[in-house]
């Protein structure tokens, strides 16, 4: 059997080190992936400043069926617009998104979880 396959960014074809679930992987899951950043290059040259502003165009997956996405810390599922997004902790971490409904959702029952990546709490 093959070594798993390192994920390469369809958009900068370096590698991708971080877990799909930080990044901006294809939102039907065909197996491509994007870095998180390269998407949010291709947002700026649409004028589009960030996931955050609820872009409403993103980067189109060979596959036909998806786009790249990244995915909601709460609820698992592609971030996809023109569903309003939020970080889950501040800059500099701010890569870890969730649905502005999944944070308030959260919010309601005080959940109080860590950020996977900078290991600080959520700015719930
Ligand atoms: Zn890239
Ligand atoms: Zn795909
Ligand atoms: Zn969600
Ligand atoms: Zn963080």
């Amino acid at each position: 059997m093959a070594m798993a396959r390192v994920a390469e960014c369809e958009v900068c074809n370096e590698k991708v080190p971080l877990p799909a679930r930080f990044e901006a992987p294809c939102s039907v899951s065909c197996g491509r992936i994007c870095h998180l950043d390269c998407t949010r290059a291709y947002l700026q040259t649409q004028n589009v400043a960030s996931f955050e502003d609820g872009a409403t165009r993103l980067i189109d997956c060979p596959c036909g069926k998806g786009v790249y996405a990244p995915s909601c810390a709460v609820c698992g599922l592609s971030l996809l617009p023109p569903t309003p997004v939020l970080p889950t902790c501040p800059p500099p971490c701010g890569r870890v998104l969730a649905h502005k409904s999944c944070i308030a959702t959260a919010r309601i029952f005080g959940a109080q979880r860590d950020c996977q990546l900078c290991r600080k709490p959520w700015m719930l």
